[in-house]
């Protein structure tokens, strides 16, 4: 069982997890910066995070993984490899969060709902409805990074929900940032290639 530190580790070294100071779209500053797909463009560290994933709902069985475009697509494909389940995926239809391509989900069926990283839960609970629309049982919400702190809910019981870590980012207004006090240049965000 992989901990928290060993994952956040993980998502370090691969610059998923960035950590400098950094300026937001919002405005705001901040002393760290989260690229998902920095770790999700290595398969066998996404392998690896949703074998870890897979084994906390590997008691509950689990018969459809589900997750919201895009990178819930990996997981799910990744997450139900583990389980031995078919995978599939949520996107957008006019802005309506929908199940295309053919896919359906029995009444009954058992469902594992995945998620990368989630901030305001927004995209988790538009899968939630999904499944509930359907029919299906949520057995449980798998989450690489929880970065809510705790506030993003989904209308699904919080035994069920499951993050394989819990990120605090913290954010401050420019006049009040401790690294802009500091004189700390802001932090470029290029590209590097980790092996
Ligand atoms: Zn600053």
């Amino acid at each position: 069982m992989m901990t928290e530190q060993e994952v956040k580790q993980l998502l370090i070294d691969t610059e998923a997890i960035l950590e400098g100071h950094f300026l937001l779209t919002s405005g705001l500053h901040s002393p760290m910066y989260v690229e998902k797909f920095n770790v999700l463009q290595h398969p066998k560290y996404t392998e690896t995070l949703c074998k870890e994933l897979a084994e906390r709902f590997r008691d509950q069985q689990v018969e459809l993984v589900i997750g919201p475009m895009t990178g819930g697509i990996l997981l799910a494909h990744e997450v139900g490899k583990a389980l031995g389940t078919r995978a599939i995926f949520t996107e957008r239809e006019k802005g309506v969060m929908t199940l295309r391509r053919g896919f359906k989900i029995e009444p009954g069926t058992r469902v594992l709902i995945v998620e990368d990283i989630v901030t305001t839960g927004g995209s988790v609970q538009e899968v939630v409805n999904v499944v509930n629309n359907s029919g299906g049982e949520i057995v449980g919400v798998g989450l690489l990074v929880n970065r809510s702190g705790g506030k993003a809910e989904f209308g699904v019981p919080m035994d069920k929900v499951q993050a394989l870590l819990n990120l605090e980012v913290p954010t401050y207004q420019p006049d009040a940032c401790p690294l802009c006090q500091a004189g700390t240049p802001m932090t470029e965000r290029g590209s590097k290639h980790i092996k």
